[in-house]
């Protein structure tokens, strides 16, 4: 590893204002971050602790409106009570990401803000039409996910929670990497108070909406439906997990599977 100056802030605008001082990167659960700054991939100089930051855990439902703190582990949101009664779906995801040690440290905001292409967070977000706030701004889902690990946040901006509206229906459904349970393909469908969305990771370079498949559910929110679009390949991923072929054919079962699921 690199040397780096390490600290661990005691209020969000401590950290914001150590990120934006130094150029530095926010650590949640480590993760993703620690793993990369391993492999030399990142070189942040400094990391800010945000793990002492009480204001940034807890899950709350008002009204219709269920609010993760950002740090939040992935454990957390699969044993919650209160997430397996408002979004069930959301509690399985939880619980299928990574194995036990991965879910007791990682975090919704981190993975947020990492935005792996093969996350499972980033479709949940998409597809149930959540908002990410943070210590600046509300963001909507569909204005987020900018790119490949890249999000709409600024290099100081901290996701302190997010809110998911309780949606009538939703399931999401991975084929997961057998070793590390990333996302070869993952589909999440939800009907919600904005329409029908389809949300997809995995399978290009970063989380998007499928239109085709959002329009045959609309019309139609049957197995049937979902699995009879065709998913062009063109712009999707080839790697030595699958073809693009192979990951435009799951996109259609996946999310005829979540369907199916959704009830
Ligand atoms: C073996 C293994 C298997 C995994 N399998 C899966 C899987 O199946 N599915 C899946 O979705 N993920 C998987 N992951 C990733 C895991 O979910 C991570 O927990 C997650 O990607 C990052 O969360 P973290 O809290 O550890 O963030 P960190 O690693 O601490 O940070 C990640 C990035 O987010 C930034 N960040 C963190 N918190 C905030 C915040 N509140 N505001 C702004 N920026 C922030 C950091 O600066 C950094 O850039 C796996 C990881 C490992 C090591």
């Amino acid at each position: 590893m690199y040397a780096i100056e390490y600290q661990r802030a005691k209020s969000i605008a401590e950290a914001a204002a150590a990120l934006a001082r130094t150029g530095g990167k926010a650590l949640a659960g480590g993760q993703s971050l620690v793993g990369a700054m391993k492999l030399r991939l990142a070189n942040p100089g400094t990391v800010v602790d945000l793990s002492g930051l009480a204001e940034l855990k807890g899950i709350k439902k008002e009204g219709d409106a269920l609010t993760i703190g950002a740090l939040t582990t992935h454990a957390e949101v699969a044993a919650s009570a209160v997430v397996r009664q408002a979004i069930p779906a959301l509690a399985a995801l939880a619980e299928g990401i990574g194995d036990r040690q991965v879910r007791n440290r990682g975090t919704i905001g981190g993975s947020l803000a990492n935005n792996d292409p093969a996350a499972d967070y980033p479709a949940a977000v998409l597809a149930l039409n959540a908002t990410v706030l943070t210590n600046k701004r509300k963001i909507a889902a569909d204005d987020f996910f900018k790119g490949m690990y890249e999000t709409a946040l600024a290099a100081d901006e901290i996701i302190t929670a997010v809110t998911f509206p309780v949606p009538k229906k939703a399931a999401y459904v991975k084929f997961p990497n057998p070793a590390s349970r990333f996302a070869l393909v993952g589909v999440f469908v939800a009907q919600t108070g904005a329409g029908v969305r389809v949300a997809v990771t995995g399978a290009a370079p970063h989380v998007h909406r499928s239109s085709a498949i959002e329009a045959a559910l609309a019309k139609s929110f049957t197995a049937d439906a979902a699995k009879a679009v065709k998913i062009p390949p063109d712009s999707l991923n080839t790697d030595l997990h699958g073809s693009a072929e192979y990951r435009a054919h799951l996109v259609s079962v996946l999310a005829a599977r979540a369907v199916t699921a959704a009830g």
